[in-house]
């Protein structure tokens, strides 16, 4: 199953992404992750990215399609993938459907968490990971239990990423509504769109999503 999940910053896309990941069976591929492992590194493109990043802004179009397509070929994604934060333009979007032609894979489902804006900048300002094993945290809605320890390892090791500063939020955001937001109809035209609440629970996400899914694949059946 090759599949989209779209939604601003704050959404739950990583978390849901994680999750699909570990239950079909398929790679979770993170463009926001790339970067920031090409920031790491300290390579040129991570050296190009990273002051954008910082911005909020979108890096390049022709920067983030070569990275895609170099990911998509790798050998785990033939099982399938979920994309999480790709495509965030149109002509991202239209680079991926020509990608996908040329390699003869179709795209089963775009799902957009629908979300409130107002929502969004609580939660993400206030996140944090557990820097040793990745577990998620919140200044407010979820603290670690002892203050300072990651409840999952025992680690007193914490970072946040550099763009979940407020400012940076509010400016990722635009980004969302007047690059990302024109992609909705592109897909809703395709019958590929799917909405649910983001706002839920993260359990009650992950079944909305389920049940969108287990339509899908049982429709896939009837038609065969
Ligand atoms: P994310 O982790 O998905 O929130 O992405 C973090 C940042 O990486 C974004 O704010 C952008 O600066 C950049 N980025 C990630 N994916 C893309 C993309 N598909 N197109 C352009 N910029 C991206």
């Amino acid at each position: 199953m090759n599949l989209i999940l779209l939604g601003p910053p704050g959404a739950g896309k990583g978390t849901q992404a994680k999750r699909l990941e570990q239950r079909q069976g398929i790679a979770q591929v993170s463009t926001g992750d790339m970067l920031r492992a090409e920031v790491a590194a300290g390579s040129d493109i991570g050296i190009r990215a990273d002051a954008i990043m910082k911005s909020g802004a979108l890096v390049p179009d022709d920067m983030i399609i070569a990275m895609l397509e170099h990911r998509v070929r790798q050998t785990d994604c033939a099982a399938g993938f979920i994309l999480d934060g790709f495509p965030r333009t149109v002509p991202q979007a239209e680079a991926l459907d020509n990608m996908l032609g040329a390699l003869g894979v179709a795209l089963d489902a775009v799902i957009e968490l629908q979300v409130d804006d107002a929502a969004m900048v609580e939660r993400v300002a206030g996140r944090f990971t557990c820097a040793r094993c990745g577990a998620g945290y919140h200044d407010s809605f979820h603290p670690p239990r002892a203050e300072g320890i990651c409840d999952s390892c025992g680690s007193h090791d914490f970072k946040r990423r550099a763009d979940d500063r407020r400012e940076t939020v509010s400016a990722r955001l635009e980004a969302y509504h007047s690059e990302t937001a024109p992609i909705l109809p592109y897909y809703s035209k395709q019958g590929r769109l799917h909405g649910v609440d983001g706002m839920a629970d993260m359990d009650t996400v992950t079944a909305a999503i389920a049940l969108i899914l287990s339509r899908l694949a049982s429709r896939v059946m009837t038609t065969n």
